[in-house]
């Protein structure tokens, strides 16, 4: 039972009378304002207009005549026994429910955000493992020629030198698991210092600053398994898949719109300027610090490597292996817990 007021037109003339409706869930009754009763009809005769906003609603009597009332919510309890319009009463329901409006789209927000953050590196890591090999093959060619152009030279160490660190180098890709092929190359770069990255072919590239920065050859050993961790996860292509978004994605994984052109072209930037996630590096610094305990009983060496890069980024504004591998302190302590859990 509720009481609302309203304007009655009695559908013969234009005259306009102001009443009350009392409702019961079965029957209108109308009186006027003097309380004087004026009509009562069933209220399933009655058809009431689709909402629009906030604008006036009218419920037209069975004989023609009607009802104007401003009292929204009056009408939507009407509404609520108006079993022919159950659509409507839908509509009008979310309408004028803001709450659920606003509720709707911070589930939309979030869905959008569920899938930026787990749905697009899904894809991508489906997208990076339907490469072909001869097809990463051709892509990290292209990105090393970029490279080379952009930011790399020849390298000036000592061929024996050269030698000696290649056949350690081959050692480790030996012991590693798996069967990806892995190989050395050597450049100077005065632009990007002392830094070391892997393409998704396994070629891993060292510069003359790093090598001179190691005091020892064990100290390369975690660098080395860590870029080889890199190639084995095929994280360069999941991160470039991942930068690149859903539309890159998606032609790679159904389509051949993507080309190793546009891969190639977008390989080094991602190398150089960007980095791997903290999610990656941290992978790659657990397969490296798995396989120097394994080895060495020790990740000391490559700790040490990894402090005096990052004092030596802090001096040195170009990117290096530190600044695009992002929180070196927790990196040097995970690889130090990791060997207590270990031992
Ligand atoms: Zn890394």
């Amino acid at each position: 039972m509720s009481r609302f007021a309203a304007t009655l037109f009695d559908g013969k003339s234009s005259a306009a009378r102001a009443v009350n409706v009392e409702q019961d869930g079965k029957t209108l009754s109308i009186c006027g304002s003097d309380g004087d009763f004026i009509r009562a009809d069933p209220l399933d005769g009655c058809r009431i207009t689709p909402p629009l906003g906030k604008t006036r609603r009218t419920i037209y009597l069975p004989d023609g005549a009607r009802l104007d009332t401003d009292n929204q919510d009056a009408v939507a309890e009407l509404e609520l026994y108006d079993t022919k319009h159950p659509g409507m009463k839908l509509v009008h329901g979310l309408e004028s429910r803001w709450g659920l409006v606003v509720f709707s789209l911070a589930g939309l927000v979030l869905c959008v955000w569920f899938f930026i953050a787990y749905g697009i590196p899904l894809l991508a890591d489906k997208a990076a493992s339907s490469v072909p090999t001869a097809m990463m093959e051709t892509v990290s060619d292209r990105a090393l020629s970029q490279l080379d152009k952009r930011f790399l030279e020849k390298t000036e160490l000592p061929k024996p030198r050269i030698a000696e660190i290649r056949s350690y180098f081959n050692e480790i890709a030996g012991n590693m698991k798996g069967d990806r092929h892995f190989r050395l190359l050597f450049r100077k770069s005065p632009q990007i210092g002392a830094n070391a990255f892997a393409l998704p072919s396994g070629k891993i590239l060292v510069t003359d600053d790093l090598i001179k920065m190691a005091e020892s050859r064990k100290e390369l050993a975690g660098i080395f398994a860590h870029e080889m961790a890199h190639v084995q996860e095929r994280h360069g292509l999941r991160m470039v898949f991942q930068n690149a978004g859903v539309f890159f994605v998606i032609s790679a994984l159904f389509g051949d719109v993507v080309s190793a052109t546009s891969l190639g072209a977008a390989l080094p930037t991602m190398l150089v300027e960007r980095g791997y996630s903290r999610q990656f590096e941290r992978q790659a610094d657990l397969a490296a610090g798995k396989y120097l305990i394994r080895r060495m009983g020790s990740t000391k060496p490559y700790r040490r490597i990894l402090q005096r890069l990052a004092e030596k980024s802090g001096r040195n504004s170009a990117p290096s292996m530190i600044s695009t591998h992002p929180g070196v302190k927790n990196r040097i302590l995970r690889l130090k817990n990791l060997e207590k859990i270990r031992k």
